[in-house]
C-alpha cells in the first residue's frame, strides 16, 4: 500500500509568498487525507497533483485562522468540480460550528445563484464529527487514526497520529503535548511537527509561550525513538524574513537528536513505503 506525506504549506499566519499557511497531505493507499488547510492549500494541493474533490478527510488540529482559512475554498471548489461524496471533516470541539458558519451564511447567495442554474446541493456540507478526547477514533480502510490534546492559546486543540500497516505518522498542529505525547509518537517513521522559531526568538514574542521549544522536539523524538522528524510552522522566517532560520532550529533539534532532520518545504513529499 502506498503511504506517502506531501507538505502543501510549510509557513504559518504571515504572507510568505514561499511559504503556505500549514497544511498537508498524507496518501493511504487510495485515500487522500488532508491535515489543516491553511493560505493556499488547494493551490498547493492541485500543485503537488492533488484535487479539491479528491479529498477523502480533512483533519483540523485547531481554528486558529492561519490552519484553517482556505476551508470554504475547498469545499465550494470541490462542490463545483463534483465531489462525490460529503467531505468528511474531524476537528477539536467547535468545529461543527465553525463549519456550519462559514459556508452556509456567508455564500448563501452564491449558493442559491447555482442551485438556480441547476446545480444540486447533495455534496456540499461537509461530514463534521469532532474529535472530544484522546485516543483512536478513526477506523477506515487501511488505516486508523488517533488524537492527543496539545496546550495552545486557551484553545481546543490537537495532534493526530495515522497507523497504517507497520507505518505510523504523527502531524501536529501548534502547541505543547503533554506526557502522554512521547507513548503517542512511539517509533513513529515520521513526526512533522511545528517548530515556531529559535528559544530566544520565541521569549520576545507575546505568544512564544504556546510553542515547542526545538530541544522539545529533540527531547520527545529521542525517548519516542522517532525515525525521522521534519518542522514546519517557522514562523521565524515569515517574521524576519531569515531564511537561514529554520536550518539553524534544525541544528538545534540534531544536538538532542540523532535520527534525520528535515526542514519543510512547501510541495516536498516524504514516501513512507
Ligand atoms: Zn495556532
Amino acid at each position: 500500500m502506498t503511504i506517502r506525506f506531501t507538505m502543501l504549506g510549510s509557513g504559518a499566519v504571515r504572507d510568505n509568498p514561499r511559504r503556505a499557511g500549514p497544511s498537508q497531505i498524507l496518501q493511504v493507499g487510495d485515500q487522500t487525507l488532508m491535515f489543516d488547510c491553511g493560505r493556499s492549500a488547494a493551490t498547493s494541493l492541485a500543485a503537488a497533483g492533488g484535487a479539491c474533490e479528491a479529498i477523502d478527510r480533512l483533519f483540523l488540529t485547531h481554528l486558529h485562522f492561519d490552519h484553517v482559512v482556505d476551508l470554504p475554498y475547498i469545499v465550494f471548489t470541490g462542490w463545483v468540480k463534483g465531489r462525490e461524496a460529503r467531505l468528511g471533516i474531524h476537528g477539536p470541539v467547535g468545529t461543527g460550528d465553525f463549519v456550519s458558519r462559514i459556508i452556509r451564511p456567508p455564500f448563501e447567495q452564491d449558493i442559491d445563484s447555482r442551485v438556480g442554474h441547476g446545480k444540486d446541493l447533495e455534496s456540499l456540507d461537509p461530514d463534521v464529527s469532532e474529535v472530544a478526547g484522546a485516543g483512536e477514533f478513526l477506523v477506515d480502510d487501511g488505516y486508523r487514526v488517533s488524537a492527543a490534546p496539545v496546550d495552545h492559546a486557551n484553545m481546543p486543540a490537537l495532534v493526530y497520529r495515522v497507523d497504517a500497516g507497520d507505518r505510523r505518522v504523527v502531524i501536529t498542529g501548534d502547541g505543547k503535548p503533554d506526557e502522554g505525547f512521547t507513548d503517542f509518537c512511539r517509533g513513529a517513521d515520521l513526526l512533522a511537527v511545528e517548530c515556531s522559531g529559535t528559544p530566544e526568538f520565541l521569549a520576545e514574542q507575546p505568544w512564544g509561550h504556546w510553542h515547542l521549544r526545538p530541544a522539545d522536539i529533540a527531547r520527545i523524538a529521542t525517548e519516542a525513538e522517532v525515525k525521522r522528524v521534519m518542522i514546519k510552522h517557522l514562523v521565524i522566517e515569515d517574521i524576519t524574513g531569515d531564511r537561514t532560520a529554520p536550518y539553524r532550529m534544525a541544528e538545534q533539534v540534531r544536538q538532542g537528536y540523532g535520527g534525520e532532520v528535515i526542514v519543510a518545504e512547501d510541495g516536498l513529499v516524504v514516501g513512507l513505503s
